[in-house]
């Protein structure tokens, strides 16, 4: 026994020693802020020094002391915020309409797995290039490439935003497909792109599946066919889900749909589209988050009477005090995705942050918009409590942009700085990612269930 404590104490002396050897390495750094928004309270304070050591903030205030040695970035110039939020989004797709016709379900017979995971790494990585530090990836990722971009991510592949991945949707037989009987029955169609599972053990499986292969949230195709499920069925999946940490989100796409969503109390409702007044007016009451995917009127997508139906609906939701997300449900691409003015192409980026015009057009306040984009996203994300806020303990998700989004929100549309867990991606308006890059997994990640 003695010699076991023995073997143990020098073990711990050994592993203290690494520990210790990490902490000295882990260089701190101060970012000086001009302006420091609170995005929670809707405040800003102006000259605030943010202490990061490692991947964490250590320190938030006017009178930090700046370590000797520290790294010094100056943002004074700029107002500083937390890193933004799509809360629905699909990286691992893009219809076109050509060949496609805009229609997905061939997308996913051309577009191979590999291909779309590829699509999925440059998507990050533009969409942390416009300050998006956490996506919700929500089904229509083929073979869990949305799950392969997290783990990719967080080992130090390649830089990109906490990815927060589905895995395929869950729905009950065809999902949002139409299949033939032959490629139904013979050829398995239906997957990837969806799950099949309709009785309580089917629905039980395809949750611990998902979970499985590294989905940190559930979507439940609650309502894309008139055998949809129901409320026993959805609250399966939030229990099944629940014991793989998972919060379940529904897609929904008729008011049926809608009510037996709420009835069973899922976590987020995806689509705005099919909700009315009473629905907001329940899910502000059981505090059932949206992700409104709220497509804006522009040459390279929607229509005009969509737009006002969709303005209409998401400024109902924000005045029945639903708790709302930014959220864009992208998945395509055009010829027409160009800047009117020099002819260049948008990025992925720059596409997700002109969602914004939704949110004006709805006369929805620049506090709250900012709120949707942060707070609520994060909490949608469920990591509220380890990324989002400024503050000591929590993971350095920092962008800045010059002027005030709380006085302009299209100030977001100019990130200028944006940080990543304590690492700088973008300074001066220049991506600068050399070192998120690695020749081999040089972060063990934390483990697909560990939160
Ligand atoms: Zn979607």
């Amino acid at each position: 026994m003695k010699m076991r404590i023995a073997v143990f104490c020098s073990l711990l002396a050994v592993l203290t020693a690494g520990l210790s050897v990490g902490q000295q390495k882990s260089p701190v750094t101060a970012i000086k802020a001009g302006r420091l928004i609170d995005p929670e309270t809707g405040t800003a304070a102006a000259n605030q020094v943010i202490l990061i050591e490692g991947e964490k903030i250590t320190g938030v205030g006017s009178n930090l002391a700046i370590p000797s040695g520290a790294m010094v970035i100056d943002l004074s110039q700029l107002t500083v915020l937390p890193g933004l939020v799509d809360a629905h989004t699909h990286m691992a797709i893009t219809y076109k309409e050509q060949p496609e016709n805009n229609y997905y379900y061939l997308t996913y017979i051309t577009d191979s797995t590999p291909l779309r995971a590829i699509q999925a790494a440059s998507n990050g990585m533009q969409l942390l290039n416009s300050g998006f530090t956490v996506v919700r990836d929500v089904g229509n990722n083929a073979l869990y490439a949305d799950a392969a971009l997290r783990q990719a991510i967080e080992q130090g592949w390649l830089p990109g935003p906490t990815v927060i991945p589905s895995g395929p949707m869950i729905g009950s037989t065809g999902g949002q497909f139409w299949p033939t009987p032959e490629m139904y029955k013979y050829h398995n169609i239906m997957f990837p792109e969806y799950i099949d599972a309709n009785s309580p053990d089917e629905i039980v499986r395809a949750v611990r599946e998902n979970m499985l292969f590294g989905a940190r949230t559930i979507k439940l195709c609650i309502d894309c066919k008139p055998w949809g499920y129901s409320v026993d069925d959805i609250k399966l999946a939030i229990r099944e889900a629940a014991t793989g940490g998972c919060k379940v989100e529904g897609h929904v796409q008729t008011a049926d749909g809608a009510q037996r969503a709420i009835d069973a109390g899922v976590y987020i409702i995806a689509h705005n589209n099919a909700l009315t007044p009473e629905h907001h007016r329940q899910m502000a009451e059981k505090g059932i988050i949206l992700a409104g995917t709220d497509t804006p009127f522009t040459p390279y997508r929607g229509s005009e009477a969509a737009f006002k139906r969709t303005v209409a609906n998401l400024r109902d939701a924000w005045k029945k005090k639903v708790l709302l997300t930014f959220s864009t449900d992208f998945d395509y691409w055009n010829e027409r995705m160009k800047d009117p003015k020099t002819g260049e192409w948008l990025t992925r980026g720059e596409l997700t942050i002109n969602f914004l015009e939704t949110w004006k057009a709805a006369g929805i306040p620049q506090a709250d918009i900012l709120r949707a984009m942060t707070i609520n996203g994060y909490k949608a994300a469920d990591i509220i409590s380890q990324r989002g806020p400024i503050k000591p303990g929590f993971f350095a998700d920092i962008i800045a942009v010059p002027g005030n989004p709380l006085g302009d929100i299209d100030a977001l549309r100019n990130v200028q700085f944006v940080m990543k867990n304590g690492m700088v991606f973008k300074k001066d308006g220049v991506m600068t990612p050399e070192k998120f890059f690695h020749p081999g997994p040089v972060k063990t990640p934390s483990g697909r269930w560990s939160r």
